[in-house]
Order: structure tokens, then sequence, then C-alpha cells
């Protein structure tokens, strides 16, 4: 694409109450590439951030992030990296399975290296929520995806280092695994960079410029920039970013610790990626050497998203090798090597907010709940069309509007379940 030109960006936008929208059209100058122009702003260099970018950029829009710190430095860089279909709600399973070609087909889609690891995955529940299991996976094979309910025997034959009760089932995806969370960042931002993207570190928004209803820019750190379109992409500091534009948004701080276990010769192999319900944690292996573990309970809830996350909480590490050796008795030779915490933004009802909002031209993409890796990929794709077209065509995005919280109308399974995080 040319560096010069012309460009349309089609900017749909809603009221900062949310009750209304709009829809209005810009049309702007690209200015030459690295001026303090562009198309678009893209506020934060998550994985979020990056694929927003990443998506413009092939599209020949002009592209600034800017970014308060660096690549990754957020959410991204502490994220377990899971990559798996199996959410309770249809349209998340949408956006992880139009994600999961640019994790396996990396190299030809993007370029380089994402670290995707095909591991199979088992997310294990007790019977007594079996049939809720079974009605996800039906509707999950329906959309293409390759997954089967599996009983306890089945199990251990997949997984023979677990600890599997008999009346035990889970749902089992063959394909699914983990990918690298800061790789695939860096990755989307190398290759937007490789087209009409600029990226900006250590760069923090202090401002968001508005002029008769519509964005015009950002003050940073760093300087101004201009631009008819800006995105909230700021992880954990979404919230505080809304407010530079005069929107309130429901998006608080979660918090979360991880932690990595040296794993013993003795423990069977192979491990795969589970999410385990009865014990309320998720684990995967790292390498053929360790394994992550995460719980999914004793999430902090609010606080400054500026909080310090290289420590996790005191006793993280005692509560998760109780639980892990619970479900793999041979780990309880195991060594626990590190432990960290992280911060992403959390919504009401744990699922993002996608779409417009605020003055014309300002757009969210955040409050991914813990979640928002595996999916960045689509959103990045169905963000990118709904800026440029005026409407995601690709993926719907639709469901995640800011405007479901102010109409009483938020996201739930379509066979029920509980909040996840706790
Ligand atoms: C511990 C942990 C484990 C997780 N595990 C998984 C998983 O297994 N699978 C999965 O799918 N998801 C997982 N998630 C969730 C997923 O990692 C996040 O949803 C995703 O990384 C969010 O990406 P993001 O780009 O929206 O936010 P971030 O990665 O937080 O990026 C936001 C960026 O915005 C920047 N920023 C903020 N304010 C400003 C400002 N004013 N000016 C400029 N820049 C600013 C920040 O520095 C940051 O780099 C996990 C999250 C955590 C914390």
């Amino acid at each position: 694409m040319p560096d010069t030109g012309r460009s349309t960006v089609t900017a749909a936008t809603a009221t900062a109450t949310a009750t209304a929208t709009a829809t209005a059209t810009a049309t702007v100058t690209r200015g030459p590439r690295m001026t303090d122009t562009a198309d678009v702003i893209v506020i934060g260099a998550g994985v979020q951030g990056a694929s927003l970018a990443f998506h413009l950029a092939s599209r020949g829009a002009s592209v600034i992030v800017l970014e308060r710190s660096s690549v990754a430095a957020g959410a991204t860089g502490r994220s377990s990296g899971l990559v798996r279909m199996h959410y309770d709600l249809l349209a998340e399973t949408r956006l992880a399975w139009a994600s999961f070609p640019y994790f396996r087909d990396w190299a030809q889609r993007v370029g380089g290296e994402c670290g995707f690891t095909k591991t199979g995955f088992l997310r294990i529940e007790p019977a007594s929520v079996g049939d809720r299991l079974r009605a996800n996976v039906t509707d999950r094979q329906a959309l293409g995806i390759p997954t089967s309910v599996v009983d306890a025997e089945e199990m251990r034959r997949i997984a023979p280092g677990l600890e599997v009760d008999d009346d035990e089932v889970a749902a089992y995806e063959p394909d699914s695994g983990y990918a690298d969370p800061s790789g695939t960042a860096s990755g989307f931002m190398r290759a937007a960079r490789d087209g009409s993207a600029r990226l900006v570190q250590g760069a923090e928004v202090t401002a968001i410029t508005v002029q008769g209803g519509r964005v015009t820019g950002v003050e940073t750190t760093r300087g101004s920039f201009a631009a008819p379109v800006v995105v909230n992409a700021a992880g954990g500091w979404a919230g505080r970013v809304a407010e530079l534009a005069g929107l309130q948004i429901p998006v608080t701080v979660w918090r979360h610790d991880t932690g990595y276990l040296g794993v013993p010769p003795e423990v069977a192999r192979p491990i795969p990626t589970v999410i385990d319900s009865a014990h309320g944690m998720y684990f995967r292996p790292e390498g053929s050497e360790m394994i992550l573990v995460g719980l999914e309970d004793h999430s902090g809830m609010g606080g400054s998203p500026d909080r310090d996350t290289s420590e996790a909480d005191p006793d993280f590490r005692d509560r998760a090798a109780e639980r892990i050796i619970r479900r793999v008795p041979g780990l309880i030779e195991g060594t626990f090597r590190t432990s960290h915490s992280g911060q992403d933004g959390l919504t009401p009802d744990e699922r993002p907010i996608l779409g417009p909002a605020g003055p014309l031209g300002f757009y969210l993409d955040c409050g991914h709940s813990g979640t928002g890796f595996k999916t960045a990929p689509a959103v990045g794709l169905g963000m990118s069309e709904l800026i440029l077209d005026g409407a995601a065509t690709s993926v719907d995005i639709a469901p995640f509007a800011l405007e479901r919280f102010a109409e009483g109308r938020p996201l739930v399974g379509e066979h029920g379940g509980d909040l996840t995080w706790s």
C-alpha cells in the first residue's frame, strides 16, 4: 500500500449514555508515514491493540499505536495463553473459533512464530453438570469445531497422569492448546509496522481531544497525535482511558495469580491443557518440564491498574500446590519454580465491550475479563471492519455492545452457568 493518499474512515458511534447510536463518515487525508496524524489511534499495545493495528494496516489504514510502557506490558504479558473454544456463550466461541486459524497458521497469516502448541484441551466437570456440558458441546459441534464429550476412562487414556473420578465428564478438543501471548502481540505489532502502522512506546495518553462531539486526537506524555478515530484498548486501564473521553464504563480491575511448577520425569505424559471446574483451577504444560497453574477463585476485584504484579498472593503457592496434587498426584514431587500476578479489565458479565461509545469516533475494545487472548485475532478483524466499513461482516461483535448493560441485557451462556472468576 502507498504511504500517502486519501482514505475514508467510517465511524459508527453511540452517545455517552449509550442510549442511541449514530453513524458518521470522516474523510481524512492520510499524512506521510511517521507523522503524528493517522486514520486511527489505538491506545494500548497489548494483544488486542496489536491485533487491531495488524488488521487495520492490512487494509491500508494508517494507524498510530500509543503505549504507556512497552508491547505486552499489561495483561497480555502475564496471560496463560490458553487457546480453546469451549465457552458457555456461543458469541464468544465464534470469536475463538474465528481466531483459531491465526494461531494454527500464524507463519502464513502474520509471519514469524506465535508459539502455538497443540496439546489437546479438556474441560473437566462433575457429573452433576454433565447435561449442560453435553449441550454446550453439541452447539459447538454444530459450528464445525472438533470437540466431543469424553468419560473418565477416555480422559485417563488422553491424560494418563491425571486422577479422574469415575463420574467426571469432560469436553475434549484435540486441536486446542496454548500460545505465547507476548510473542503473539509482538508478532501482530511487527506485521502491522511492516505496513502502515506506527508504534510509540513510553507514550501515556493523558487527554482525548473532542471538538463538536467528535474525537480529534489525543495528548500524551510524548506529544499530541491527531486522528478522527481513537480506540480504547487499554486493558485494566480502560475505565481510566474512557473517562478521558467523558465516558463511564463498567470495567473494573481483575487480578489473577499464576505459577509454574517443575514436573518430575515420573509424571506420565502427555499433559493436556485443562480447565478443571471441580477443583476451581486450570493448568497446561509449559514446554516439556513445567506446568502452569492458575486458580479460579481468590481473584482480586477492583484496585488500581498500576499495582505491582511481580508477586502472587503469599498463600497462592500453597493453595495451588494442594489443588494440582489432587488432579495430578505425581506433582507431589514437583517443585514450585515461580509465581506472579496479572491484571485485566473485568465487566459485570465477564464479556468484553466492543464497539462505538461516547463522542463520535471513539471506540471500545476492552473489558476482556481474563479471556481475551484467544479471541484477539477475530476481535481485531471485526473491530477493523466496524471502523473502516461501518459494520463487522467477518465476525459478529454486535452482542458485545456497551448498551447491553444500560439496557439490562448482560450476556449469559445459552445453557446457564456461573461467572468464572470470584
Ligand atoms: C494472569 C492472566 C492469565 C490469563 N490467561 C488467559 C488465557 O489463558 N487465555 C485467554 O484467552 N486470556 C487470558 N487472559 C486474558 C488476556 O490475557 C487478556 O484479556 C488480554 O491480554 C487483554 O489484552 P489487552 O490488549 O486488552 O490488554 P493489555 O494486555 O492489558 O494491554 C493494554 C495496554 O494498554 C496500555 N495502556 C494503558 N493505559 C494507557 C494509556 N493511558 N496510554 C497508553 N497506553 C496505555 C498498557 O500499558 C497495556 O500495555 C489472562 C489474563 C491474565 C491477567
